[in-house]
């Protein structure tokens, strides 16, 4: 879908508009706060450049724009909705943050080179694609040099930061299942994990789970496997199928069985 349509006349200075504004300058820093353009171009009123505080009145009021739609022009310089940044992995659009200083990148928009559409998808395609990611190759060294202890940490660590990502009672995902042909994967995830050619999952390998119940779920798996020594941040090779399913199976099955209660408890007492 077009964003300025061919029948508006702001249209035609789309061209003018790209060479004229882009990231470094469509905004400028004023104290605590961004400055951001209101640019003659895209005026309903043919009015001068200005700049503004409070973005999203005045960009609705003087363009007729969305935030969203703004950020497209400015700062993309895309006029058509189907151009928009689409995941590394799953090639599925990327919701917008709703905030211009960060456009479709969840954290700062200077950082959006890694766009994914989910933290689960930006670690399978790193995964993959380890070369582009010297940094994570380090962080997996040193995840399988360190000292049980501190795989321990880890995992504690990792589960809060996932407990932290919303309410205890939020509906999210446990799944498990083979990746590629040489790996096992389990974990959790807010988006359906079923959408994508690697990760091989049957109906009975996704499991939807309080958050409170998965992140328990997740991180008493991967005590068992830090515990066997097969731990390789959250894949597991092949050759441990057996034991994969037969840990996955008894786990699912303890958490099936106890209560919303009993999980807060162990919860508390692992962090005790
Ligand atoms: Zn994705």
């Amino acid at each position: 879908m077009k964003i300025i349509k061919e029948i508006d006349f702001r249209f035609q200075n789309l061209d003018k508009l790209w060479e004229r504004w882009n990231w470094d300058n469509f905004r400028y820093r004023l104290g605590r706060e961004f400055r951001y353009v209101i640019p003659s171009e895209l005026r309903l009123d043919n009015g001068e450049d200005f700049f503004i505080g409070k973005s999203s009145y005045y960009i609705k009021e003087y363009l007729n724009l969305t935030l969203q739609e703004y950020f497209d022009l400015m700062v993309l310089h895309i006029n058509d909705t189907e151009e928009r940044p689409k995941c590394k992995y799953c090639n599925e659009f990327i919701e917008f943050s709703g905030e211009l200083a960060r456009g479709y990148s969840r954290h700062k928009w200077e950082d959006s080179n890694n766009l994914f559409c989910c933290m689960s998808h930006r670690q399978y395609y790193i995964h993959q694609h380890l070369d582009e990611y010297p940094s994570e190759v380090r962080r997996r060294e040193i995840w399988t040099q360190a000292v049980p202890l501190n795989d321990l940490r880890q995992a504690k660590s990792a589960m809060n930061r996932e407990l932290n990502h919303g309410e205890y009672t939020d509906l999210i995902y446990f799944y498990r299942g083979t990746f590629d042909k040489d790996w096992l994967k389990y974990g959790i995830t807010e988006c359906y994990p079923g959408r994508n050619n690697h990760l091989h999952l049957t109906n009975d390998d996704v499991l939807q789970y309080t958050r409170s119940k998965a992140c328990l779920l997740e991180y008493l798996i991967k005590l068992k496997f830090i515990e066997l020594g097969i731990e390789d941040h959250e894949f597991i090779r092949i050759e441990h199928k057996d034991i994969f399913y037969k840990i996955t199976d008894e786990l699912i099955a303890y958490i099936n069985g106890i209560t919303s209660d009993q999980v807060i408890n162990k919860i508390n007492e692992i962090n005790s």
